[in-house]
């Protein structure tokens, strides 16, 4: 009995012994823990809930095989985890908030900027017509690619590059989502936005406050931006020259 409990209290902790099942039942829990996020944030939201096409892609992707083996017991934690290169996959809350706020449409074509361990790329693909997802990381590309088409993404592409000159070749977009802190929008992916598109970034200093932002290109190709929620995103670095 003894020994059972104290199986019980490493088991989670190591991960190691979680099967599919297991894992399916955590990523309910954080389904679930995401709902009850999403009814406390409802001023930023704007309504009481995140898409459920949102929440159903986010039920269905193994957040698991997305994070270093040793850390796969808490990848249904509602918090961001280490990924290597100093980098982190973002809180599931934020990855279901900026999703839901991109309202993406099966026809859309959408960018992301910073791949990391792609993971958003996973819950934008099955949303989307086409992902195109770009990261400053050589490292970071190559394995988000690789894994991304072994979990059948074919139609995520990937690419190592700055994300602040965005991915021309690929877009216009219907939607641009950047997981990486700038101290502004950059122009070149405001540029790449089609009329009516949207962008959601954090945008702020790494010793400022940082806000998501809601970008919204109008059919005029005037922008207007509202503040979401403040965050804490790692830093949008920049090529050295
Ligand atoms: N969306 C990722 C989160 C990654 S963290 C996920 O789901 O796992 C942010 C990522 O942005 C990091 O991998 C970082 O290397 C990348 N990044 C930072 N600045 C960038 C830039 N200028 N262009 C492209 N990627 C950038």
């Amino acid at each position: 009995m003894a020994l059972c409990a104290a199986l019980a209290v490493l088991l989670p902790g190591t991960g190691r012994a979680l099967d599919e099942d297991g894992h399916a039942a955590r990523r309910a829990d954080m389904i679930r823990v995401i709902e009850r996020h999403a009814f406390s944030a409802v001023k930023a939201l704007g309504r009481r809930r995140i898409d459920s096409r949102v929440l159903d892609v986010m039920g269905r992707t193994p957040r698991h095989l997305f994070v270093p083996e040793r850390l796969r017991g808490e990848a249904y934690d509602d918090r961001p985890l280490p990924i290597g290169y100093g980098q982190t996959i973002s809180q599931p809350f934020i990855v279901a908030l900026m999703t839901d706020l991109l309202a993406v449409g099966p026809e859309d074509v959408v960018l992301e900027v910073g791949t990391g361990s792609g993971y958003q790329a996973a819950v934008l693909a099955p949303l989307a017509r086409r992902v195109c997802s770009i990261e400053i990381i050589p490292e970071l590309a190559r394995s988000a690619g690789q894994r991304l088409e072994a979990l059948g993404h074919a139609g995520v592409e990937t690419r190592t590059g700055d994300g602040y000159y965005g991915w021309p070749e690929c877009g216009p977009y219907d939607g641009i989502v950047v997981t990486a802190a700038a101290s502004q929008i950059p122009p070149p992916l405001v540029g790449q936005l089609k009329p009516g598109g949207r962008m959601v970034i954090p945008v702020g200093g790494p010793f400022a406050t940082q806000w998501l932002m809601l970008v919204d290109k109008l059919a005029d190709g005037r922008v207007k931006t509202r503040q979401v929620l403040p965050v804490a995103f790692v830093p949008f670095t920049r090529r050295s020259p």
